[in-house]
Formats: structure tokens, sequence, C-alpha cells
């Protein structure tokens, strides 16, 4: 496994791949590091389908918003290392801010549409970000898969309409979201729960799992506003979770939807704060 601090080198080394191998398909992994098994299923998915692969590690600060916490998110270099190898990376890309922002960038990449809703409300300037760092990582590796787990299902919206707005030669693959086996979705956020805020979140899961029961039983028609209404009951069951939002959307547009059997497809969307702690997860529900 080679790690990689700068773009050129990064360049260098997969034109060299590329043309010691005619047909060679390069997958990645692009994330934030404190890797966890939600990336590694990311690495594993990658390792399958390509020959070579490619993680990158970047807590991006174009993507955090003043109040957040950029300053604050997790690192574990060593464990991030360890944890790329078991899973048969190739390349671990680990770039400094100086690399990827020499100068205050002038060029955003703004999606629209898909980002009106859920966190693209409660973050603003947060897809921007995304969607800017993405473009950058994408013209650095020139992936043929790149590889996104569906935890982050709006930043999947995302990035699958940039691409296809701009003609990026990428193909976008999802992955499903690895949990916990009390059902918690992982993410490098956990480690900031304490231990009563840890026992709360399982709301999360369980409002989703009680929300695939309560579509089941409505077979015949259901209103979102109906199901949203449940949702957020059950939620309000943990004294401590303070709810950011509880949305029911169209996927993958997230366009508003009143009659739930009107879509092919539609997602519960959870963005719910545990103390300081805003944690996030969903299901996509498709008849
Ligand atoms: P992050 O490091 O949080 O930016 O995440 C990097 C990638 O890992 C994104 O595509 C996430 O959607 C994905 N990811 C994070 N948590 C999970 C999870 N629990 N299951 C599957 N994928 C995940």
């Amino acid at each position: 496994m080679q790690i990689i601090h700068h773009i050129k080198d990064l360049r260098q080394v997969i034109k060299e791949a590329r043309n010691a191998r005619g047909e060679l398909r390069v997958g990645f992994v692009p994330t934030m590091g404190y890797l966890h098994q939600g990336h590694a299923s990311l690495l594993e998915a990658a390792r399958k389908q390509c020959d070579l692969v490619i993680l990158s590690i970047f807590v991006n600060p174009l993507q955090f918003g003043p109040n957040e916490d950029l300053s604050r998110y997790p690192r574990d270099e060593e464990r991030d290392l360890a944890v790329a190898k078991a899973t048969g990376t190739d390349i671990v890309f680990f770039p400094t801010v100086q690399e990827m922002y020499p100068n205050p960038t002038k060029t955003i990449v703004s999606v629209s549409g898909v980002t009106e809703r859920l966190c693209g409300t409660s973050r603003p300037g947060h897809f921007d970000g995304v969607a800017t760092v993405v473009t950058k990582l994408f013209n650095i590796v020139q992936p043929d898969f790149a590889f996104f787990g569906m935890k982050d299902a709006q930043q999947i919206a995302v990035i699958q309409q940039m691409v296809d707005d701009l003609n990026n030669p990428v193909e976008i693959v999802p992955c499903k979201i690895v949990r916990e086996e009390d059902g918690l979705a992982l993410s490098s956020r956990n480690v900031y729960l304490q231990p009563e805020e840890r026992e709360q979140a399982l709301v999360l899961s369980s409002a989703l799992k009680m929300a695939e029961k309560f579509v089941q039983e409505h077979e015949g028609s259901l209103q979102a506003a109906e199901l949203q209404e449940a949702v957020k009951r059950h939620i309000a069951q943990s004294s401590i979770a303070e709810i950011d939002y509880a949305d029911i959307l169209a996927y993958p547009s997230l366009e508003q939807v009143t009659d739930l059997r009107s879509v092919p497809a539609f997602i519960i969307a959870l963005a719910v704060k545990f103390g300081k702690t805003r944690l996030i997860d969903n299901t996509i529900i498709r008849w």
C-alpha cells in the first residue's frame, strides 16, 4: 500500500498503472478519515470491482460551517492506515489543506434542486463544499468508479446530479448503510456521544424500522404527512433527542411528495441532535 501526500505524485502513480495495463479499472473511495466498518465496506466493494483501489483521507474545511466541528473532527492516522491495509487498498491519498487549497478557491461547484432540502437547509454551504472537493478529487484521480455510502443519501443524490450534469465519466456506486449490532448507523461522529446519548441515539434506527412497518401496514394509500407524524412521535420518546429534520421526500429527486404511492421511491431522512452531536440516518422505500 502506498501513502501519497502530493497531487502530482498521485497523478504520476496512476498514470504509470494505467500505462502498464490497458484496461485498468480505477476505484475511488473519498473519506474524511477516522475509518470504521462503513468506510471499510466501501473499500471492500471497490476491491471486488476494481484493479486499483484509491482511498482519500481529507477533512475538507470547505464543507464545514463556522459553528461546526471542523477543529475537533476526530483523526487517527495510524488506525486509518491499518483499516485501509486490511481491506487491500492500493493507494491512500492523504493531502494537507495546503495541498488541496494552496490559494482560497474562487471556483465553487454548486448543485441546485437536490441541495435545497434536508442537510442543504440545515447546513448552508455544506453541499457546495462537498461538490467542490469531490470535483477536485475526481479531477485528480480520474476514477472509473467511485463508492459512496447510502448513510449520506442526499450526498449521493447531489454527486450523481453533478456527474450527470457535467458529463464526468465516473460511475457512482452507492453502498448500503453499515450499522452497529443494535442498529446505530456507524459514523465517525459517534465517538462524541456520551453514554446516555449513545443509548438514546438508538431512537433513530428504531424510528426507521417502525416507519418501514408502518408503510407495510398502510399498503393501500399512504400520505407523507401521516408517516412523518408517526416518525416524529417515535423520536419524541427520547427525552434528549432534538429533531433537526424528519422528512419524507421522493428519492433521488428529493422533491416534496404528498401521496407516497405516486412516486416509485421515497426517503425517510432524519437528522437529530443528542447533546452537541448531530446524527443522520435514513431508509429508502421502493415500491
Ligand atoms: P465520511 O468520512 O463521513 O465523509 O464518509 C466517507 C464515506 O463513507 C461516505 O460515502 C459515507 O457515506 C460513507 N459512510 C459513512 N458512514 C457509513 C456507514 N455507516 N455505512 C456505509 N457507508 C458509510
